[in-house]
């Protein structure tokens, strides 16, 4: 069991308002501000370049910390600002040649889709999307027949930016892997409220992001990459750090997965990014997955009760929500994201967002672009989007649901 009232206590920011928007841009726990804060006081006391080599093992634990968590070697995992960032530090290695094929999600994050279709204008590959089953998740079976040895690429979004999805990882990558195609996970909603084994699930590379469940400082991500794929992979952009400069005209790229990596880099925010996911492994995925799942469906629920108010959320069984059914392909956790996507009739999502942060409750919205497939199949423009992590009280649940009725 999460203790409740000492997250809060480490989150000060949760009393001043019902924060909804661990999906955007979390609060950090004080043990990571203090972390940074620190880190930027005692550069400015002996310089940069001193200050981090005070902190070099615990800069090495940052990654140890990331392969705890996914169940990984540190040497598989590479620091960079953004997920994106390290979405595309992968993707744009993976060699494309004319007639080859990139599949995406059809709930597909815009950044990642964009960096597809600039690469298949570039190297003539194509980008399709995977079709999804009648809850929204990728349909393994249609994927499965569009699967063959020109694909070289299968991009999975584990859990999509606007909405409760979680997409069945393991499926996939088993479906991906017998032709052979690689499966890069994004796994930037997922990381911190739900459980990511890279051994359960089996996919060639993951991204992620500091800022949103991991409770980390903003310009943080991370990217594993699966070992022995490293050797072959050769990043679109490398400094002296990705390689060396052995000769007039040689260099070697780095051995493990820092050659996705450069060299200059946000040191306070690292040191941050270090301590949000002990901060995250001290308390126990199980916990945090759990009081995630509670308060999600606390807020669901409430808002299916309110008439005049629509919840978009995929991925649910026909059959309602079962929380017991293993929808991404573990039997731990809930079958939906701690994501949870509304709208309310006659008032637009920006002026549902603007009315409930007048009353300090913060939310935010996702737009039509975003995930641009999805969202145009359902011909949804923007939802408003809750995002409640363990730190939210059921009553801040409680206040958010009176506040929506009353825009009714
Ligand atoms: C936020 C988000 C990203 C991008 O993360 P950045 O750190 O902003 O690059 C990627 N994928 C999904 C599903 C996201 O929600």
């Amino acid at each position: 069991m999460l203790d409740v009232q000492q997250a809060r206590r480490d989150t000060p920011g949760c009393f001043e308002r019902v924060f909804l928007d661990s999906a955007g841009s979390s609060l950090p726990p004080t043990p990571v501000v203090d972390t940074v804060v620190a880190h930027l006081l005692r550069e400015a006391e002996v310089g940069g370049y001193a200050a981090a080599n005070e902190r070099l093992g615990d800069l090495a634990e940052v990654k140890a910390s990331l392969g705890r968590l996914f169940g990984v070697d540190a040497t598989s995992v590479a620091l960079s600002d953004s997920a994106s960032r390290a979405w595309t530090s992968f993707f744009y290695a993976v060699p494309l040649e004319p007639g080859d094929r990139i599949l995406l999600s059809q709930a597909e994050y815009a950044a990642n889709a964009v960096a597809a279709l600039q690469r298949a204008r570039a190297t003539g590959a194509s980008v399709e999307a995977i079709p999804s089953d009648d809850a929204g998740r990728i349909d393994v079976e249609a994927l499965r027949e569009l699967l063959d040895e020109r694909v070289k690429l299968v991009s999975v979004v584990h859990a999509p930016t606007n909405g409760g999805l979680v997409n069945p990882v393991r499926e996939v990558a088993d479906a991906a892997h017998a032709v052979g195609a690689l499966v890069l996970l994004d796994a930037c909603q997922s990381v911190g409220q739900l459980p990511v084994s890279v051994p359960e699930l089996d996919v060639d590379a993951l991204s992620g992001t500091g800022r949103k469940w991991v409770r980390g400082p903003r310009g943080t991500g991370f990217l594993y990459v699966r070992p022995r794929l490293i050797p072959d992979l050769e990043p679109a952009m490398i400094d002296l750090h990705s390689a060396t400069w052995t000769s007039p005209d040689t260099y070697e790229l780095a051995p493990d997965a820092s050659r996705f990596e450069m060299w200059e880099t946000d040191v306070a925010a690292r040191l941050g990014l270090g301590s949000a996911i002990d901060y995250l492994l001290d308390l126990g995925i199980d916990a945090v997955v759990e009081a995630i799942g509670y308060r999600a469906e606390h807020t669901r629920d409430g808002l299916e009760r309110i008439p005049g108010v629509t919840v978009h959320d995929r991925g649910a069984p026909l059959d309602g929500h079962d929380r017991g059914a293993p929808l991404d392909g573990h039997d731990r956790g809930a079958p939906l994201s701690g994501i949870v996507s509304f709208t309310v009739d006659g008032v637009e999502p920006t002026a549902v967002r603007d009315a409930l942060a007048a009353q300090a409750i913060t939310v935010t919205v996702s737009s039509r672009s975003s995930t641009l497939l999805d969202m145009s199949q359902r011909k949804l423009d923007a939802v408003v989007r809750a995002s409640p992590h363990y730190f939210v009280s059921p009553a801040d649940v409680d206040r958010f649901l009176v506040a929506v009725r009353s825009l009714t």
